[in-house]
């Protein structure tokens, strides 16, 4: 058994629970990332959801997990399952998510597992707990009831991205629904989450206290965006996530300007083959068989100096922190007439909120500053603000449980879910508490 970095180890409060539910969050309590949480109830039925972590420099994980009856992974990002080997190695329990989601873990650890080699930091589960984590996998379709001791539940779609899961669940006295990452508009490639009646609501919170553009309209100003800097001879890079950005960019793309010549390079084009071959989960996958083959995928350093002539390179890291991006951002760097167009959140120390605060980034070790037009776009797939309030609200949750959020959405999101009539908890990580 691996054991976690000194300090972070807790032992679990084993009590008895007599009446009502207990949750625990292990983390993603009062912050955005590591997401885990134990619920349970006196039927000796126990769940952990989510088990992710944060790949910060160093990177966190949530406190350890005591032995469940099973864990449900909401999606694929890391701040969800990041840590998940290390349950299934540890606890040798079942992991239930999405067809699709399951698909894209064992290239998110993958991923992750090298990354980690490379920047030299400690993971708390090695190669081997990637393969019995691939066993342990029990997928499901959305609205297909499952059975877990005395409990019943069922995924529902989450917005997001195509594969992310809502989880509701019946126990013999309260109904919960628990959000995990939620966007309750229409995005490209995926359909709103749409909220369903329950007695306990666990609501992210990122967005809290912040509104987001018009999506049509943001999307169109980057549309209008990518167009001049392609009519005035420059390339347009846009750094994106793997798996959800990426592929929104592409749509966006192909549907407004398909005479661009676009190149599409990184892990984006993996976790693409996969959500092809789980079209249930896409909007309207169809899409995908006329996009597909219009983008042109990298494969080689052949390609990618080719690519260098096209008018749009979609890449990773969305964060531009390594990933082909600073390949090509080295190459252009000198470039008034080329852009770089930022469509993605930037956390701290990365490339992407240096460049944006400074107009500077390392690359390889220097320095470097970009001659590039730089501009930024909210293409968010979380709810906003209004949408969260109006999902608790339409919930008709007596009690709502906020988590997966930053210190200042905390007291807006509170008093204006308050204010629909509703009790607002905001738990603390490695504390437990009961909603009877
Ligand atoms: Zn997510």
């Amino acid at each position: 058994m691996v054991f976690y970095t000194p300090g972070r180890t807790t032992s679990y409060p084993e009590k008895e629970i007599e009446n009502g539910i207990q949750f625990h969050f292990l983390g993603g309590a009062q912050e955005v990332g590591n997401v885990a949480c134990i619920i349970e109830d006196n039927t000796q039925t126990r769940i952990l959801i989510d088990y992710g972590l944060s790949p910060g420099d160093p990177p966190t994980y949530p406190q350890e997990s005591p032995p469940v009856d099973a864990a449900i992974i909401t999606h694929a990002h890391l701040d969800h399952i990041g840590m998940v080997p290390w349950i299934t190695a540890s606890h040798n329990c079942p992991l239930h998510a999405t067809h699709l989601t399951a698909a894209l873990a064992d290239m998110m650890w993958q991923d992750t597992y090298k990354i980690s080699k490379i920047e030299g930091y400690p993971l708390p589960w090695d190669k081997r707990d990637i393969e019995d984590a691939d066993l342990s996998w029990e997928t499901h379709s959305f609205g297909v009831k499952q059975n877990i001791g005395e409990w019943e539940w069922k995924l529902l779609q989450a917005g997001h991205v195509p594969g992310a899961a809502m989880i509701h669940i019946k126990t013999p006295t309260k109904q919960i629904l628990w959000s995990g990452d939620i966007d309750t508009r229409n995005t490209p490639n995926v359909s709103g989450a749409i909220p369903t009646e329950t007695d306990i609501l666990v609501l992210e919170g990122t967005y809290g206290g912040r509104e987001h553009p018009n999506r049509l309209e943001e999307e169109m100003r980057f549309v209008e965006k990518v167009k001049e800097v392609v009519n005035r001879g420059g390339l347009v890079i846009v750094p994106a996530f793997a798996s959800g950005r990426g592929q929104d960019i592409l749509r966006i793309l192909h549907k407004n300007v398909p005479s661009l010549n676009v190149h599409y390079d990184g892990m984006g084009k993996r976790v693409t083959r996969h959500w092809m071959n789980h079209s249930e989960f896409i909007h309207d996958a169809k899409e995908w068989d006329k996009i597909w083959p219009w983008v042109r995928k990298v494969g080689s350093k052949s390609d990618r100096k080719k690519a260098l002539s096209a008018d749009v390179i979609v890449t990773t890291s969305g964060m531009l922190k390594g990933g082909p991006v600073l390949w090509y951002l080295n190459r252009v760097k000198d470039d008034p007439k080329s852009a770089v167009l930022i469509t993605g959140y930037q956390a701290e120390d990365t490339g992407g909120k240096m460049l944006l605060e400074t107009g500077k980034i390392p690359i390889y070790g220097d320095i470097v500053e970009i001659q590039c037009e730089v501009d930024r776009f909210q293409l968010s797939n979380h709810a906003g603000h209004s949408a969260l309030v109006d999902f608790a609200k339409k919930s008709k949750a007596k009690d709502v449980i906020l988590f997966h959020l930053p210190e200042e959405a905390i007291e807006p999101l509170k008093e204006a879910i308050e204010e629909n009539g509703q009790i607002v908890h905001v738990p603390e990580n490695g504390k437990s508490f009961i909603i009877e």
